[in-house]
C-alpha cells in the first residue's frame, strides 16, 4: 500500500481542516471537489483556479491515483461489468445496471467477505481485507471516467448499491465515510434515496445506523425460519431472526421510509408455501418491500434456481397478502455478473497477468 493516504477518503471537512491545518485557504476545498467529482478531473494541474502551493502539498501527501479497470464486459441486455484493481493488485468487481431512468453502480465494500454464506460466490472466498473510503469512492469515480472516455455523457451514474463484494456494516467507519462522499452538494451530490445498502443483517451493526447517512436499507433475509436462514447464512447462527428483527425495529424508519428485504428463492429450500406463510408473518407489510432474488447459479454452486412458474406463483401470493413485491430480473447473465463471479472466473484464467 502507498504511504500517502488517498485523496478520496477524505470528505470535504477532512479536506477543509488539512488545508487550513497547513496554513492554505479552507475554500479551495469546496474547488478541488468540484473538480474531481463534479467535473471528472483528476490531474490537479488542470485544477485552474487551485494555487500551485496546495496542489504540491497534495501531490507529495496524498496519494491520487484512482483505481484501474482492468477488465470491461457489456451484457445483451446493456449492462456493463467491471473489474477494479487496486494498488495492491487486489480486485473488486463493479457493475453498472442501467434502468428506465437511472445508471446504478453496484459497488464492493470489501475484497472478498467474512460472512461466508452458502449460497454465495464471494462467501467462499473469505475475507482479504476492507477497502478503505478512498477505494470504495474510487470504483465510482474510475467507472464514471471510464464512461465519460468510452461511451460519453450520456451515461451518468446515477445510483449506487453496495451489493458487490463484502458485507458493507462489516467495514461500518469507511462506508459511513464513503457514503457522506457520494452525498457531498460540491461532489457527486447524490440524494439519500439514490444509495441503498444491503446487509447480511449484522444486528449490532444495524443498531448504529442512527450514526450513518439516512439512505436506503436492505436486508438479505433469504428466509423467513431460524433452521433455513443459519444453513444459508452462518450470521443466522450468531444473531437470529428475533435478534435480527430487534435491531431492525430501532432503525429509525422515518427517514429510511420502507425496508427492503431481499429473498433469495432457491428451488426445493425456501419457496414453498410454508416459507410464504412465515414470511407474511414475519413482515409488517406497511414497513417493507420484499424483493425476491431467483437464485444465480453458478458453476460449482449446490444450489438450484426454482422455475420460472415457481418465483411467479411466489410473488403473487405475496402480493395476494397486500406486501410490496418485486422480482429482480437476472442481469448481465452472458458476463457473469453474479456477485463475486466473475473476479473468480478472471482470477482462474489469470487473464490481465
Ligand atoms: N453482503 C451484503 C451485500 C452484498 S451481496 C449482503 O449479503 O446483503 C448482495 C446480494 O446478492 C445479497 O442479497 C446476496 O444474498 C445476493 N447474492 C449472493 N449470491 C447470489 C447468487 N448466487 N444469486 C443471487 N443472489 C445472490
Ligand atoms: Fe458476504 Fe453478502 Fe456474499 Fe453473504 S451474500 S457471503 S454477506 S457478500
Amino acid at each position: 500500500m502507498p504511504e500517502q493516504p488517498s485523496i478520496y477518503s477524505l470528505t470535504l471537512n477532512d479536506l477543509r481542516d488539512y488545508l487550513v491545518s497547513k496554513g492554505h485557504a479552507k475554500f479551495a476545498a469546496d474547488q478541488i471537489f468540484q473538480w474531481i467529482y463534479k467535473q471528472g478531473v483528476i490531474d490537479p494541474q488542470l485544477w485552474t483556479n487551485v494555487s500551485k502551493k496546495i496542489k504540491e502539498d497534495l501531490i507529495i501527501n496524498f496519494d491520487l491515483s484512482v483505481p484501474t479497470i482492468v477488465w470491461n464486459g457489456l451484457s445483451k441486455d446493456g449492462t456493463r461489468k467491471f473489474l477494479v484493481k487496486m494498488i495492491d493488485q487486489q480486485t473488486v468487481e463493479c457493475v453498472a445496471i442501467p434502468a428506465k431512468d437511472r445508471l446504478t453502480l453496484c459497488i464492493s465494500s470489501q475484497v472478498g467477505c467474512a460472512i461466508g454464506c452458502t449460497f454465495c460466490h464471494t462467501g467462499t472466498m473469505g475475507l482479504k481485507r476492507h477497502l478503505s473510503p478512498g477505494e470504495i469512492v474510487g470504483q465510482f469515480l474510475a467507472v464514471t471516467l471510464w464512461l465519460k472516455q468510452n461511451v460519453g455523457e450520456s451515461e451518468r451514474l446515477s445510483n449506487i448499491v453496495y451489493m458487490g463484494q463484502g458485507e458493507p456494516l462489516h467495514n461500518f467507519d469507511n462506508v459511513k465515510k464513503a457514503t457522506i462522499i457520494f452525498m457531498e452538494d460540491k461532489g457527486f451530490g447524490l440524494g439519500q434515496r439514490k444509495i441503498t445498502l444491503s446487509t447480511s443483517g449484522l444486528a449490532p451493526q444495524i443498531e448504529k445506523l442512527w450514526d450513518f447517512p439516512p439512505i436506503n436499507i436492505a436486508i438479505s433475509l433469504h428466509a423467513a425460519h431460524n433452521n433455513i436462514r443459519s444453513e444459508l447464512m452462518p450470521i443466522n447462527k450468531a444473531h437470529d431472526l428475533e435478534r435480527l428483527f430487534k435491531a431492525i425495529r430501532s432503525v429509525p424508519l422515518k427517514a429510511y421510509r420502507r425496508i427492503t428485504y431481499e429473498y433469495l428463492l432457491i428451488d426445493s429450500l425456501n419457496d414453498r408455501p410454508e416459507d410464504i406463510e412465515a414470511l407474511a408473518e414475519l413482515l409488517d407489510k406497511e414497513k417493507s418491500k420484499v424483493n425476491l432474488i431467483p437464485f444465480n447459479e453458478y458453476p460449482d454452486s449446490k444450489f438450484k434456481r426454482p422455475s420460472n412458474a415457481k418465483i411467479i406463483w411466489f410473488q403473487e401470493e405475496l402480493l395476494k397478502r397486500g406486501f410490496v413485491c418485486t422480482t429482480r430480473t437476472t442481469k448481465g447473465q452472458d458476463i457473469l455478473a453474479a456477485c463475486g463471479q466473475l473476479k473468480s472466473e478472471y482470477e482462474k484464467l489469470n487473464l490481465w497477468e
